[in-house]
């Protein structure tokens, strides 16, 4: 009997680890990648002579499935813990935030909101089971435990700047599971932790795909697929540039909302089902700056003059010598600033810049970049278990997950590790 063919869509680290697993199988395995390089949103770019990647990456204590596959790849001497801060940039002054003590001595919130934003982490950081949370709306979770100021104060923007239409709509067990990660990511109370791989996402994706071709796969970047080629709801194989190449099976880890156009022949209960998700996307800029901006990695804002929720000095979590600054803006892809011109964003940025760092002036700027990624982070709506169709569709032979298949989780390389082995499994488990 000829062995099973498989081709895998997509070799951001979801693709790359179910490839992996499907080749440690023993299948015949052909990893398909539209861009001309590897990593998909933890892809790295050669940024005015610097590797980095397009997106920041950090690693919380709590991300296991990439900690074991570290591990496995013998990379685990590769990540490394750094203490990093945290600030809170409110009203045009820039608190130390993070801490109970910062919390405690921050002068804009009353001793019982700041009890009641306490307990919320809390409570949230201990919950095991995130279904009863599946079925609530957060902003009204959020409000109920923080009270209407606090939320205003601590939530409000991120959600509005973050999720702009969809805000009403987003399920309390996401960001329920988005605070724990971060609150279990710390050395002790006071002092929180986060990782960071040397060499950044490129060492694990460089590993994965030496581990591919090592075992027999092939890579084939710059080549996009058109769309699965199906017989009797039986899949045949791909389209590529108008050719069918046949496989056994196909797995996409690409964005969910490309799905339709590649599989069109799926029922269409699932169809609408993809249809019905929202995504937002991401325009982030980054600069390098020849001066550290502040001495906090990460950065919440909430100022009625800046459209921004936050932002992340990477360089004090990876030491660099130079200050690297990444300003991410989400919005819907359809919102009319997604359109705007990158100069347009970074000048923005620096607008921003001056006034939370009076010191900053525009030569500190060595050089800018803009990233986008149009399908950046799924909208997980209440009731989100329910909406994902399964990842074996019905389809004979065809599998698929993406970023929302995370749910209740928020994104992060750990995550797709996981679910590419998840993908890989249910492939085995079929034969
Ligand atoms: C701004 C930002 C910040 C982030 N911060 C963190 C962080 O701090 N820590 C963390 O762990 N994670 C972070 N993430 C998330 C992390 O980058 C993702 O969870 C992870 O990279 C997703 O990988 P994936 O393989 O599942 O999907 P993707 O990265 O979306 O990969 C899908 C791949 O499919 C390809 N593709 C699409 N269409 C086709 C086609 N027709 N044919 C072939 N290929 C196709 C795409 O080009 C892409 O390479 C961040 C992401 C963003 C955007």
């Amino acid at each position: 009997m000829l062995p099973t063919k498989i081709a895998v869509i997509g070799a951001g680290p979801m693709g790359l680890v179910c490839a992996y697993e499907l080749l440690k199988a023993g299948y015949l395995v052909d990893l398909y990648e539209k861009d001309d390089r590897l990593g998909g949103m933890s892809a790295t770019f050669d940024f005015d002579g610097l590797q980095i990647e397009r997106y920041y990456h950090f690693i919380c204590h709590t991300d296991y499935p990439l900690f074991k596959l570290l591990r496995e790849l013998q990379l685990a001497d590769k990540l490394q813990w750094r203490d990093t801060q945290m600030g809170f940039f409110y009203e045009g002054v820039l608190y130390p935030w993070g801490s109970p003590w910062q919390l405690l001595t921050f002068p804009k919130l009353s001793m019982i909101a700041k009890l009641r934003y306490g307990a919320h982490v809390f409570y949230t950081k201990s919950i095991r089971n995130w279904e009863k949370l599946d079925h609530i709306n957060a902003i009204p979770w959020l409000k109920r435990w923080l009270g209407g100021k606090g939320y205003d104060m601590l939530w409000n923007y991120l959600f509005e700047l973050k999720f702009y239409e969809y805000k009403e709509n987003i399920s309390a067990a996401w960001i329920g599971a988005r605070i724990k990660r971060v609150a279990l990511s710390r050395k002790n109370l006071f002092q929180e932790s986060l990782g960071y791989l040397v060499g950044g996402s490129a060492t694990l994706l460089q590993a994965l795909e030496a581990q591919i071709l090592t075992r027999g796969g092939q890579i084939y970047l710059t080549t996009g697929i058109d769309c699965l080629v199906t017989e009797n709801q039986q899949v045949q194989g791909i389209q590529v540039n108008g050719e069918l190449h046949r496989y056994n099976k196909v797995v996409s880890t690409v964005p969910l909302p490309y799905v339709p156009r590649l599989a069109p022949n799926l029922p269409a209960d699932i169809l609408q089902k993809i249809n019905d998700i929202r995504n937002v996307g991401v325009a982030c800029v980054i600069l390098k700056l020849r001066a550290p901006f502040t001495k906090n990695f990460w950065m919440n804002i909430n100022d009625s003059t800046m459209a921004i929720p936050g932002l992340i000095e990477y360089t004090n979590l990876y030491p660099m010598p130079y200050s690297i600054v990444y300003v991410p803006f989400y919005m819907p892809s359809t919102h009319p600033k997604y359109r705007q011109s990158n100069i347009a964003f970074i000048e923005e940025v620096l607008s921003y810049l001056v006034r939370i760092n009076p010191a900053f002036t525009k030569d500190w700027v060595i050089a800018s970049h803009v990233s986008r990624y149009e399908f950046a982070q799924p909208v997980c709506a209440p009731n989100f278990y329910q909406q994902l169709p399964p990842m074996q569709t019905p389809l004979q032979g065809f599998f698929m997950a993406d970023t929302s298949y995370y749910y209740p989780e928020d994104r992060s390389i750990s995550e797709s590790v996981k679910m590419g082995k998840q993908l890989a499994q249910l492939v085995v488990g079929k034969d």
